[in-house]
């Protein structure tokens, strides 16, 4: 009865949105009334959902205008160079970076206009978090793995508002039941960052990403499901033909990659380091599967064999990577594969009980940490970035402070640059699965129009993107103003 009402219920929603705006492409006046609604009513907050049109008696015999953004005498960071442009101008129509000049730009005559001055202030695309877990930041292990769905999706909401307003306007979530959250996010319900979902973490039995007890122990193959795999966290897998079940029910639910755990993890308890999980024949399964979808398979990996074992079966990307060798590295150059690593904060390791199985492990992985990021540069291996922020609300407020800690091994501009331009290049590895087709992470003609407007420049200061309330006077998503401190 109840999926019946909700049922009717979208179908309802469905033919009102279609006499608004086709599928897929934000409605200009959404995002035009949002920005003038942020800038005149709500200087310092910084949420605003779309008000109703201010002429809604006259929309039915005039076509609403088109909204248009005009962001006037603002320096850019593109995502791709390691410089500021001079002073120049951009212009946003609807959802779309429609024209970047140093001259000055005429916004059309029938549009909704709202002008920014921005003041020769910092003009860049939004950031982009190539590890991240939505579902996973604010419950402890326990709520996330076993608690109330209700209770984990609000506050997941509530931390992707949260995300967005630190300037994250893409995550790429490699692991957690993060569907609904994503659709909620893309209907405007909630504010947040644009999800590429992975769905359940995919793992073998023991392996990382396996948070059963010894108590549910033994399991049959096909027999009931645990409560972490039955809310989609985690799926567990345990021969190619499991694994393509597992791979296609992410794909089902609207997987933009797939993500395996292919060795041991730190925060499993089951799970040695130093174990390889799947066997190449399970690996190649999903990729296969994937592939069959048009996109591709990442893995959580530490050690050169697990790395290796899934380069050979076809994987396109290593999360971590933290204990590869010499002969690895080469290997992920030569064959093009993604490195997906994070400057995981000491607070991390330090913050795991002494003594516990979880900060042996730690101290097993942490000096790899700076060793894997020399191998990657040292063999120019395509490389994103990411935060991995788990179970901690503070940690997620430290993630532009993440990003800034690159410093250790690249300038500012080349951090910056791998936190947009580059990480929008492991997205678009999704293909044909990429949830929101257009060009992500750069400020150019015809991109997305997801823009930071920064106080100073972040390419002489890192630390501002450490400090969003304060240096992010402006943040867009998808054309639409969410955040703006600028008096007009
Ligand atoms: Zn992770």
């Amino acid at each position: 009865m109840r999926d019946k009402v909700r049922f009717l219920t979208a179908m309802v929603a469905l033919m009102l949105s279609a006499s608004c705006a086709p599928s897929g492409t934000p409605s200009g006046s959404d995002a035009g009334g949002a920005a003038t609604g942020a800038a005149t009513t709500t200087p310092h907050a910084t949420v605003s959902s779309p008000p109703a049109s201010p002429d809604a008696a006259g929309a039915a015999t005039a076509a609403p205008k088109v909204a248009v953004t005009l962001f006037k005498n603002v320096r850019i960071f593109d995502g791709k160079a390691e410089k500021l442009t001079d002073p120049s101008n951009v212009m946003v129509r609807g959802n779309i970076i429609e024209r970047v000049s140093s001259a000055t730009i005429q916004p059309p005559a029938d549009a909704n206009v709202t002008v920014i001055d921005g003041g020769g202030r910092t003009l860049m695309p939004g950031l982009i978090d190539a590890h991240w877990h939505a579902m996973l930041i604010r419950p402890t292990p326990a709520q996330g793995i076993a608690g109330d769905l209700g209770y984990n999706n609000i506050a997941a909401g509530a931390e992707a508002t949260d995300t967005l307003l630190r300037g994250f306007t893409t995550v790429r979530d490699v692991g957690g039941p993060s569907f609904g959250l994503k659709q909620a996010i893309d209907e405007g319900i909630i504010a947040g960052p644009r999800i590429f979902p992975s769905g359940a973490f995919i793992t073998v039995t023991s392996g990382h990403g396996d948070f059963r007890q010894l108590s549910e122990l033994p399991r049959t193959i096909g027999g009931p499901l645990s409560r972490g795999e039955q809310i989609g966290g985690f799926a567990v897998a345990d021969s190619p033909d499991e694994v393509r079940v597992r791979v296609r029910e992410q794909l089902m639910q609207g997987a933009s990659q797939i993500k395996l755990t292919a060795g041991g993890g730190v925060s499993s308890p089951f799970s040695p380091i130093d174990a390889s999980t799947f066997t190449e024949a399970e690996l190649r399964a999903a990729v296969e599967a994937a592939g069959n979808w048009g996109t591709y398979v990442t893995v959580h990996a530490f050690t050169p064999e697990a790395i290796q074992r899934a380069i050979a079966a076809g994987v396109k990307c290593i999360e971590h990577g933290f204990l590869m060798d010499e002969a690895t590295a080469k290997l992920m150059a030569e064959k093009g594969i993604w490195l997906s690593p994070q400057p995981l904060p000491e607070g991390m390791r330090t913050g795991l009980p002494v003594g516990s199985v979880q900060r042996a492990k730690a101290e097993e992985v942490w000096p790899g940490i700076a060793r894997t990021y020399e191998l990657a540069k040292k063999y120019k291996i395509k490389t994103a970035w990411g935060t991995d922020v788990l179970f901690s609300q503070a940690l997620a407020q430290q993630q532009g402070a993440i990003l800034a800690s690159l410093v250790r091994w690249y300038t500012p501009a080349q951090a910056l640059v791998m936190a947009t331009g580059t990480n929008a290049q492991l997205l678009a590895m999704s293909g044909k699965r990429n949830p929101y087709p257009g060009k992500l992470g750069v400020v150019e003609e015809g991109a997305l129009a997801d823009l930071l407007l920064v106080e100073g420049n972040p390419l002489a200061d890192i630390n501002l993107v450490a400090d969003p309330a304060k240096k992010f006077v402006l943040i867009m998503k998808d054309g639409k103003i969410y955040k703006n401190t600028l008096s007009h």
